[in-house]
């Protein structure tokens, strides 16, 4: 989608802080983090948000797991652990149509949200 900036960035048309990118996902660094590593990491092909599952091909959902756990790897949290949590329409407060995972780590992140 041309006006989806996740799209762009994952098109490359936009630059970004991208740790990780494999054929079906993009791994960038968050603009504004939240904790000393705060990446999203988005499926390159525009799927809205996790409503818009029936758009996924069988066994993506797997392949976007051992995505993620590659970029924990990457970015050094795998072992002390981290978080990942995805935003879903108005009340669950996203703000880009555009599918992303966060993965937070890097702290003790305690209760935070
Ligand atoms: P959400 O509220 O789950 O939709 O989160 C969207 C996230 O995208 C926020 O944490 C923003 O800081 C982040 N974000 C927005 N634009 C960019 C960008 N150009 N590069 C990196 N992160 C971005």
């Amino acid at each position: 989608m041309d006006d989806c900036i996740f799209c762009r960035i994952a098109s490359g048309e936009i630059p970004s802080d991208i740790v990780l990118e494999d054929g079906g996902f993009v791994a960038f660094r968050d603009i504004h983090p939240k904790a000393p590593q705060h990446l999203l990491v988005v499926p390159r092909s525009h799927i809205g948000s996790l409503n818009d599952l029936e758009l996924w091909r069988k066994g993506e959902g797997h392949l976007l797991l051992q995505f993620i756990v590659r970029v924990a790897e990457r970015v050094g949290v795998k072992e002390s652990g981290y978080r990942v949590l995805t935003n879903v329409g108005r009340d669950g407060g996203q703000e880009v149509q555009h599918l992303h995972f966060h993965i937070l780590g890097g702290q003790d992140l305690g209760d935070f949200r």
